[in-house]
């Protein structure tokens, strides 16, 4: 249990250090009080998104989730960032990863320590902290989707940290460091790098989870690097097909015009 326990506590970390300066949107407040376009994530995905303060704290078994409610501003300001990364999901798959709801808020904590999300597994919540990252959109585009993807990888089959199948994709010899919570005082554990054959960065070698989170959130908003990078590293190139079949395994509408689809809407974001 102790190890479990652990476990589970390595897996509310900090997500590390990427960051972009949101998009500034004039966007309509709701009746709700929230921005509007969070709306029609609502509605596709029908899943709740609380802007307002959820009962901070929040018990969870291995320590309370606090945070604020959110300046309006930085909150218009993510939300069209949000809303533009959330929505490139098939909505099976949002349904599928049984997320209830997200919370987006500042100030996010666990156990007193910050963090910039929070995956909460006992309550399918998502938290956000729409501070985090301000200066660096790509950053914080990356999060949202590495963060959704433990929430998949969890409800998959019940284990974040174990994964036998993935570990033999490795180069021989490799071992894991101990976890991406141990990584927060590096400042460029999350850059991208050739440094580390098989792996995008260095926060990739820190455990299983974060390589397969990392391989995920970077194909969703960087494909142009990780093409790159597949096509001299035939590990990478590996984990990644290997990550494209359990996605498709998982929800059918994770197919490769799925990825054609992301890759056009990445292209689109060229100025
Ligand atoms: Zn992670």
């Amino acid at each position: 249990m102790a190890d479990r326990c652990f476990h589970l506590l390595r897996l509310i970390f900090v997500l590390g250090a990427f960051l972009v300066s949101g998009s500034t949107l004039a966007q309509r407040e709701t009746s709700s009080g929230r921005p509007a376009d969070l709306e029609k994530v609502i509605t596709t995905f029908g899943i709740q998104i609380v802007t307002t303060d959820p009962g901070f704290p929040i018990k969870t078994t291995h320590g309370a989730i606090a945070g604020k409610v959110a300046d309006v501003r930085e909150l218009q300001d993510y939300a069209g960032v949000f809303v533009r990364e959330f929505s490139l999901y098939p909505r099976e798959l949002v349904e599928r990863s049984r997320l209830k709801r997200v919370v987006l808020c500042s100030d996010l904590s666990f156990a007193s320590q910050r963090r910039s999300a929070i995956p909460d597994f006992e309550h399918h919540t998502l938290y956000l902290d729409v501070s985090g990252g301000r200066d660096n959109g790509l950053y914080q585009r990356k999060v949202i989707h590495h963060e959704f993807f433990h929430i998949l990888d969890w409800i998959d089959d019940g284990r974040v940290y174990e994964d036998i199948t993935w570990v033999r994709l490795n180069p021989p010899g490799f071992n894991y460091g101990s976890g991406g919570s141990r990584a927060q005082d590096n400042s460029g554990t999350s850059v991208l790098t050739e440094k580390y054959p098989g792996f995008l960065n260095h926060y990739s070698t820190t455990g299983v989870e974060e390589d397969k989170a990392e391989i995920f959130a970077n194909l969703m908003v960087d494909s142009d690097y990780v093409r790159r990078r597949i096509s001299k590293d035939p590990v990478l190139r590996t984990k990644v097909e290997t990550m494209k079949t359990l996605l498709s395994q998982f929800c059918p509408q994770m197919n490769e015009a799925f990825w054609r689809r992301v890759e056009r809407t990445a292209a689109g974001d060229q100025p």
